[in-house]
């Protein structure tokens, strides 16, 4: 850290960021104290950070934390409610996330991709498209690798594709990626957020300090978004998946364009879903603006099938074509996943029980010919799908029996989706390990 102006900075948090964050700051030659409530004294990384010169304090938020601290890091999933924060506020000490420390660390180029919706996947999509075209390129952030970790190390010739959540960027005050993309802003998170205006103003922060030189890539379909992004000072790269762009990205009825040039058939992509065309779309503003070839951006496209569980290609067994969306843990979610297709699709769903009804899917079984229905909610879902008339419906125990049912009675040219509709904790670990449970049964189904 250059020009620094802080010296007694309090980490509030320690999870991967946070250490991570303190780290910098002691090699930075900063003061550093950090406090945690949920650590235990005989964690690891408490003496890892004591033996690097931090002051530790775990095990509860005493308000002499704040003494003599001119900067709080704080770690994104920490509700501004928190005692410390709140007394901090009063105190005017400024609070950041890592994510700020991040960007100044990084010599490189930043590419900073946020929204409510599609983050991963676009940022999936950047990284590989600049990775294929022979770009040097990290990827980081809240796809699950520290920001700051990735930043210290980035070459000024390196890029480093970021995604952003809300969260991380209310705590910037200085970060300034050279393309920003700004996918779209549903109302979500306002148990954090508040109001939907302080949700869209995080989001919004992503171009807040960019200047002419940089790019802000928008959906230019989403009228919040063309509001807003008309206050921002970067060079606007829009794209659409409804209107033809001079500065942009854009489709026809058959290929797909950056500006004027085709970069590739709509018939060679072969990730599904329209919200994901949204996303390549995306995808290819930021890597064309970052250097990205359309050989390379081809390549990724004919080749990429989907972030893992998140409508994710699987197999293709006996003309079965099998699809892990166990990231569905809502209805919105589910109701994507079934617009994707236009062939007969056999249903699986069900999970955890939160009290909801399950009828906004009713209008979305249209051409659902099955539903094997699991978990607390299997009840729910089955009365769903007799309200709807899908001709069969079955329940099974779990999702390697909700497989084998379903191929029992599937055709030829079914799409057998998992898509549960519901969050996985009454049966699995997490949506990762029920999504692997699926793709395991499909592959050991012959
Ligand atoms: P995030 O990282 O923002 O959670 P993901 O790329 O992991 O987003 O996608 C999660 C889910 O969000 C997908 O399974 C899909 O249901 C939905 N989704 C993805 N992209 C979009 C989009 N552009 N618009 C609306 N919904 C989307």
């Amino acid at each position: 850290l250059v020009d620094f102006p802080y010296s007694h900075v309090l980490v509030l948090g320690l999870a991967k960021s946070g250490t991570a964050a303190a780290k910098v700051l002691i090699d930075s030659g900063v003061s550093v104290r950090v406090n945690d409530l949920k650590t235990s004294e005989d964690d690891e990384v408490v003496a890892q950070l004591r033996s690097i010169g931090a002051e530790v304090i775990v095990g509860a938020h005493p308000m002499s934390v704040l003494d003599g601290i001119d900067l709080i890091v704080k770690n994104p999933g920490i509700p501004y409610e928190n005692v410390v924060l709140k007394e901090a506020e009063k105190l005017d000490i400024p609070i950041i996330t890592e994510i700020e420390l991040a960007g100044q660390l990084a010599e490189g180029t930043i590419i900073g991709i946020t929204g409510s919706n599609g983050k991963t996947t676009t940022t999936t999509l950047v990284f590989e498209m600049l990775r294929n075209s022979q770009q040097p390129v990290k990827l980081a952030g809240n796809i699950g690798i520290v920001a700051t970790e990735t930043a210290r190390e980035l070459q000024h010739n390196e890029k480093m594709v970021l995604e952003l959540s809300s969260f991380q960027l209310m705590g910037i005050k200085t970060f300034r990626p050279k393309i920003a993309v700004l996918l779209n802003i549903y109302e979500a998170h306002l148990d954090y957020h508040k109001t939907f205006d302080n949700y869209k103003e995080a989001k919004c922060a992503i171009f807040q300090n960019q200047l002419q030189d940089d790019y802000l890539v928008f959906n230019a379909d989403d009228p919040q978004i063309m509001s807003e992004a008309s206050n921002a000072i970067a060079t606007k790269v829009p794209f659409s998946v409804s209107s033809k762009l001079e500065t942009g990205a854009w489709i026809d009825e058959k290929d797909l364009y950056f500006k004027s040039e085709k970069v590739i058939s709509l018939k060679e992509i072969v990730l599904v879903g329209a919200h994901n065309l949204e996303n390549i779309l995306a995808a290819v503003c930021a890597a064309k603006l970052g250097g990205a070839t359309n050989d390379g951006i081809r390549k990724v496209l004919t080749t990429f099938t989907g972030v893992s569980h998140r409508l994710q290609f699987v197999s293709n067994v006996e003309s079965r074509l099998f699809y892990n969306d166990s990231k569905a843990t809502n209805i919105l979610a589910t109701q994507k996943a079934l617009s994707s297709f236009t062939q007969p699709i056999i249903l699986l769903a069900g999970g955890l029980d939160r009290g909801n009804s399950f009828d906004e899917l009713i209008p979305y079984l249209k051409h659902v010919r099955g539903m094997v229905v699991f978990g607390e909610t299997a009840e729910k879902l089955r009365d769903t799908a007799t309200k709807a008339e899908v001709p069969i419906v079955k329940s099974a125990i779990d999702v390697q029996d909700a497989v084998r049912k379903a191929f029992s009675f599937s055709e030829a040219d079914d799409v057998i989706l998992l898509s549960p509709a519901c969050a996985s904790w009454d049966q699995y670990k997490t949506f990762e390990e029920r999504g692997d449970m699926f793709i395991q049964a499909v592959h050991t189904i012959k």
